[in-house]
């Protein structure tokens, strides 16, 4: 149940339609006030920070980026956006969404936001990931750097669309970026070099891409994984198998996904104190005060230091 907090009752809407109407007056360029000066940032809506804050470094002061959803206490799969949001969309002239089913309500926005021009970037399909046999597609691809790299070079080619003026500027924040983003991926080398298949355990399958390239092996039983994602109830044998990891010392660590928690991911997490397993907590949206590669600089860090334990 407590994944329904950004559920928006339809007074709060009224309310955020008739704001953002008086504020947002000027956009329509009928009466820009004498002292705007320096062009017209670019828009771009994000469906969560994480991607708004890659847009954010992308474009500096030359961008004005909104992200949809930003808590970091609710499970993203379980966003229904407003009309605040719809407003924002129709007036972007970047969107950039994650795919793989993950926001689908980007999708339905820009369906109904009849006279958008706006460039769309869509993760997942940048990322070039196919589903392999009978398995679904990890949507969760910004814990994959490669990823997040092919995603920043598209960010920047679609602003320097949008302001072919600041082209320049755009390719320069985007490089030094990127250089941020490969020192991670060494970071994952060498946390591989040290720990190379050792077994590990996750509630949810959010930071698998980054296990993976750290050589880990994840441990917990597939269908675990998936009920907790597909928020349905976990089989008691399955149960049994996953908490038997902890009880057996048979992992190194729990990657815990911290947005999305209920009996079973609470049983599990239990089992792991009791037994003196590190967690090491994940998140789908960006920590507070974090921007990207602090973070994900932060997730190496805890996940190098539970494995020395
Ligand atoms: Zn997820």
């Amino acid at each position: 149940m407590s994944r329904r907090l950004f559920a928006v009752p339809a007074v709060v809407t009224v309310v955020a339609l008739g704001l953002s109407g008086c504020s947002g007056g000027a956009a329509a360029g009928s009466t820009s006030s004498p002292g705007a000066s320096g062009g017209a940032k670019i828009k771009v809506v994000a469906s969560t920070d994480v991607w708004g804050d890659l847009a954010g470094t992308v474009g500096g002061e030359k961008v004005e980026v909104t992200s949809i959803i930003t808590s970091p206490d609710a499970d993203p799969h379980e966003y229904e956006a407003n009309t605040r949001n719809q407003l924002a969309l129709a007036d972007a002239a970047v969107v950039l969404e994650n795919g793989g089913g993950y926001d689908d309500f980007m999708d339905r926005m820009l369906k109904s936001a009849e006279n958008t021009s706006a460039t769309v970037l869509n993760a997942v399909t940048i990322s070039g990931k196919k589903a392999a046999g009978g398995e679904e597609l990890n949507e969760h691809v910004w814990y994959d750097f490669p990823t997040v790299a092919k995603v920043v070079d598209q960010i920047q080619q679609a602003y320097a669309k949008a302001a072919p003026g600041d082209a320049s500027t755009f390719q320069q924040n985007a490089a030094a970026l990127k250089q941020k983003i490969e020192a991670l991926t060494q970071e994952e080398a060498t946390l591989k070099a040290k720990y190379d298949g050792q077994p590990v355990a996750i509630t949810e399958p959010v930071p698998v891409y980054l296990l993976d390239a750290v050589g880990l092996q994840n441990k917990t039983p597939d269908e675990f994984s998936e009920a907790i994602e597909e928020d349905t109830d976990v089989p008691a044998k399955v149960l049994n198998e996953t908490l038997q990891l902890y009880s057996r010392h048979e992992v190194k660590l729990l990657a815990y996904n911290a947005q999305t928690t209920g009996p079973e991911t609470e049983k599990v997490l239990t089992a792991a104190k009791q037994n003196n397993i590190p967690v090491v907590p994940v998140t789908e949206t960006l920590p507070s005060g974090e921007d990207y590669v602090g973070w994900m600089s932060a997730n190496l860090t805890a996940v190098g230091a539970a494995l020395g334990q």
